[in-house]
């Protein structure tokens, strides 16, 4: 699916045409992008729930949703586009009279326009401020936790949430380096990461160290199950829901909560039996599509 790199537009929609096919989008339907982003994948949605579809967006990123409203001012369908957090989708749809819906899409992560932006703080590839919130509006900074949690603390976010093998020794030089005063940029934590760890592998020494600190921060594990099952609560009889994850935690989330809707409470149809990847040239023009996994499910 070819992405004209233009208006400033950085982010590639992951393993598009899968998700449209899982979708299996039709005029007329109802669908939810529940990770709405800058409108990547809702752009090729709406092309085909026209005539007579709706498409609701939602981000918690209030940040971003100037920018997916934008790319959707010519769409064929009415778009409703709302700064709010997965989990919160069934009571708001329900304070909108919004009782059903024909397909919901979680596209998890980051989008590249929040990567790139060194200002938010969640690259050590770029210099910036240690924030790495997905909503601004409020909650604990990554400096915050860097700067104040105990090492125990710490130690224990690497290691879960980053499966960092050095978390305590990692978690001991923050320790160090924040007495002599507070960290307060990315690059900072990065060169404390980089100084910690013995050798050099094959992923900058700091990659899983900020993986944690984001999940930590947005608590983005807390938050998914209880997000899907807000938007599997609103899917009709044969409407379906459609997850990209991008790590093995997220994942193994997504896939349990599938199972126990087609095997527990036989409420749903898993359309993916072993997760969808990109192909080989989707990973060579979008390396962040590289550890994208999809899974599909059908609501009965
Ligand atoms: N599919 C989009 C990109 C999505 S990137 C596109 O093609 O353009 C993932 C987006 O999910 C980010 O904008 C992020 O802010 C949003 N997000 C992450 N967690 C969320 C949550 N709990 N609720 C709503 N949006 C969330």
């Amino acid at each position: 699916m070819a992405e004209k790199a233009d208006n400033g537009i950085r982010h590639l929609p992951v393993m598009a045409e899968r998700v449209l096919e899982h979708l299996d989008c039709r005029p007329g339907m109802v669908v939810v992008d529940c990770t709405l982003g800058e409108g990547g994948h809702a752009m090729e949605i709406v092309k085909r729930i026209a005539p007579g579809g709706k498409l609701i967006g939602i981000d918690r990123d209030a940040e971003v949703l100037p920018r997916a409203r934008r790319r959707l001012e010519d769409s064929p369908v009415p778009v409703t586009i709302r700064h709010l957090h997965y989990a919160g989708l069934a009571a708001w749809a329900a304070g909108e009279g919004v009782t059903g819906i024909d397909g919901a899409l979680f596209d998890l992560g980051l989008s590249s326009y929040q990567l790139d932006d060194p200002d938010r703080g969640f690259s050590f590839r770029r210099d910036g401020t240690l924030d790495m919130r997905m909503d601004r509006a409020g909650g604990p900074t990554a400096a915050e936790l860097v700067n104040r949690l105990p090492v125990a603390e710490l130690e224990r976010i690497f290691f879960r949430f980053g499966q960092e093998r050095w978390s305590r020794r990692i978690a001991r030089a923050i320790g160090r380096e924040r007495r002599r005063g507070p960290i307060r940029t990315t690059a900072e934590l990065a060169s404390i990461v980089s100084s910690a760890v013995p050798g050099r592998g094959r992923i900058h020494p700091a990659t899983r160290v900020f993986q944690a600190l984001r999940i930590a921060v947005n608590r983005e594990l807390d938050d998914l199950a209880g997000g899907l099952e807000s938007a599997w609560s609103l899917l009709r009889s044969g409407g379906r829901l459609c997850a990209i994850s991008f790590h093995s935690l997220e994942d193994r989330i997504v896939k349990n909560l599938f199972r126990r809707w087609a095997r527990e409470e036989g409420s749903g149809r898993i359309l993916t039996r072993k997760p969808e990847v990109p192909g080989r040239a989707e990973t060579a023009r979008n390396p962040r599509s590289r550890s994208a996994k999809l899974r599909a499910i059908e609501h009965n």
